[in-house]
């Protein structure tokens, strides 16, 4: 597995330093795998100070969280390991005041006996210390020995924790409203995928459409395997055993996390927030926060896991308190159900033009436009896969969607009084439409064609030819690109040439898509230096560019269409 580290008996060590050049907030203790405030932010001697930490792996978990607000140190162990007695002692001697100090620990035997010794030993140091367990993981059900693992509601534990300390609460009422969060939290994740320790290899193995339920956050066994199956069922999934574990009554007012496992991007984590959030209102729970992001990973683990926690008033007003760590939002506002969460968007002038009497040029025009709308949604995975290899590969999809658009659009478009009005509102059908980089140069195109046309209600082909070479100089002036340079302009200025030279009109179309076509295919020989391609240089050789591709595919269907007369 490539990893982005140096010496991996040494991640610990670099990740710390890495961590704390960059964080003005944050120091390392000297000698101690342990991050604690800087100086500067360092809490008052009568305030209790909350300390966390385990093994490392789960990043920005625990050391993300120290700062003003959430933790004073935490302590961190080798991957996927607890941290030693005395690393524990170090961070609690180093943060310990008056008021005593409060250890956040997860529920597995390491961490237990580890934090619990040290804590031991600083009470006979005289140090006041007391300890809250974490363990929230809802998939393995009751009745286990060990109890349930700590997962992610250790995230709340610090936030809970380290507010109720700022405001100055005493240790016990600390550990008391922490024990409250947590008797009512409960987590449940899924794997898409392993993860592996730096310097060693994957650490189990899932099919390509497998999923691991209710895994440990270090890759641990879960529950039972499935296939994978949609976000709303993931979702669905999730909440079932979480809800069930703690009993929510309906009514109930609750917070809940979705975490990344590593691997997972927000894009997935996100329609996985939707799902739950859903799915709660569903059941009658009342979200009143939810946060969506990387909290307490599994290295690079592909996944998520839900935490819901049932809030109190008190609960909430701690979890939206203002903090400033690395890992947690400054601030949480709360969820209001009743909020408007879609505004109105402009009226859409093409909409707007509905109910004008279509002259039969429109008609024709609007019936070129289809057959070459359906010649890019024929041609997509030919673009697609051309764009795939010198570009990003959504040419085709892109191209398509614009058809799609043009498709739906037919009735207002053809509705439209001449060729300049119709070109105008297609142009912004595209612009809307396309996105990428050939969005904004076909509605130029597009455009430029209009606008040569305003005035002209019966175009004949001399304007036709006169108004496509005006569209393509838009095209380069906007583009900034020329002959040569391997874009969609290779094909377009050779196919607007031949249209104007052509002898008679029915010769021109036909004559203007093997122009283009020979202009596309000549692309294959450039050395790209405009668009997305050019970041290939030379690589892109031998590739036409999609661009150009597109533009003869579109001419050919248009010839095709009209019979070789225009
Ligand atoms: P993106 O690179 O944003 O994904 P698209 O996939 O929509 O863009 O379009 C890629 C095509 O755009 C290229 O194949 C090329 O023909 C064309 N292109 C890129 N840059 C320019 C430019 N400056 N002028 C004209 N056409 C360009
Ligand atoms: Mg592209």
């Amino acid at each position: 597995m490539k990893k982005i580290i140096g010496d991996p008996d040494r991640v610990i060590e670099d990740y710390i330093a890495g961590l704390v050049a960059g964080s003005a907030h944050l120091a390392r203790l000297a000698g101690w795998p342990v991050v604690v405030r800087s100086p500067e932010t360092r809490k008052p001697r009568d305030r209790v100070a909350i300390v966390a930490g385990g093994g490392s792996g789960h990043e920005p978990a625990h050391a993300g969280y120290v700062g003003a607000g959430m933790l004073d140190a935490a302590v961190l162990g080798p991957v996927f390991t607890s941290p030693s007695v005395d690393a524990v002692l170090a961070a609690v001697r180093a943060v310990a005041t008056d008021a005593g100090v409060l250890l956040v620990v997860k529920n597995y035997t390491g961490d237990r006996l580890n934090f619990g010794l040290a804590a031991e030993l600083a009470r006979a140091e005289g140090i006041r210390v007391e300890t809250v367990l974490v363990a929230d993981d809802a998939a393995l059900g009751e009745g286990s020995r060990v109890g349930a693992r700590g997962l992610t509601a250790t995230v709340l534990a610090h936030k809970v924790a380290g507010a109720s300390a700022e405001r100055g609460s005493s240790l016990e009422e600390i550990a008391a409203v922490v024990r409250r969060l947590l008797a009512g939290a409960a987590t449940m994740g899924v794997a898409l995928g392993p993860c592996s320790v730096p310097g060693a290899e994957a650490n189990f193995a899932l099919g390509a459409d497998e999923v691991e339920w209710g895994l440990g956050i270090h890759g641990e066994a879960g529950a039972e395997r499935s296939g994978i199956v949609p976000a709303a069922a993931i979702a669905e999934r999730l909440l079932d055993t979480v809800c069930s574990a703690r009993g929510f009554a309906p009514g109930t007012e609750v917070v809940a996390l979705v975490n990344g496992l590593g691997g997972t991007p927000d894009l997935e984590l996100r329609i996985l927030q939707g799902a739950v959030l859903a799915g709660l209102t569903r059941r009658g729970l009342r979200a009143r926060m939810s946060w969506a992001g990387a909290f307490l990973t599994s290295l690079e683990m592909p996944g998520a896991s839900l935490t819901v926690a049932a809030v109190d008033a008190e609960l909430l007003e701690l979890l939206a308190e203002e903090t400033s760590v690395a890992a947690f939002p400054r601030t949480t506002p709360l969820l209001d159900p009743e909020r408007v969460t879609e505004l109105p968007a402009p009226a859409d002038p093409v909409a707007a033009a509905v109910g004008t009497a279509s002259a039969s040029e429109v008609v024709l025009l609007h019936a070129a436009v289809a057959a070459l709308a359906q010649a890019l949604g024929d041609a997509e995975p030919e673009l697609s896969a051309l764009d795939r290899r010198v570009g990003d590969g959504d040419l085709g999809i892109n191209l398509a969607r614009g058809a799609a658009a043009v498709r739906a659009a037919g009735e207002r478009l053809a509705g439209l009084p001449d060729p300049a009005a119709y070109l105008r509102a297609l142009s912004e059908v595209l612009r809307r439409e396309i996105g990428g980089t050939s969005g904004p140069l076909y509605s130029t195109l597009v455009l430029g064609l209009a606008e040569s046309l305003r005035g002209v209600p019966h175009p004949g082909p001399q304007e036709w030819a006169e108004a496509a070479a005006h569209g393509v100089a838009r095209v380069r002036r906007v583009g900034g690109a020329a002959p040569g340079d391997s874009t969609m302009v290779d094909a377009l200025v050779p196919g607007v040439a031949a249209l104007a030279a052509a002898a008679g009109p029915r010769e021109r179309l036909a004559a203007a898509a093997a122009a283009a076509r020979a202009g596309a295919e000549a692309t294959a020989a450039l050395t790209p230096s405009l668009g997305r391609s050019s970041y290939l240089g030379e690589r892109a050789v031998g590739v036409p560019d999609p661009g150009a591709v597109a533009v003869a595919i579109q001419l050919e269907a248009l010839a095709a269409h009209l019979g070789g007369g225009a």
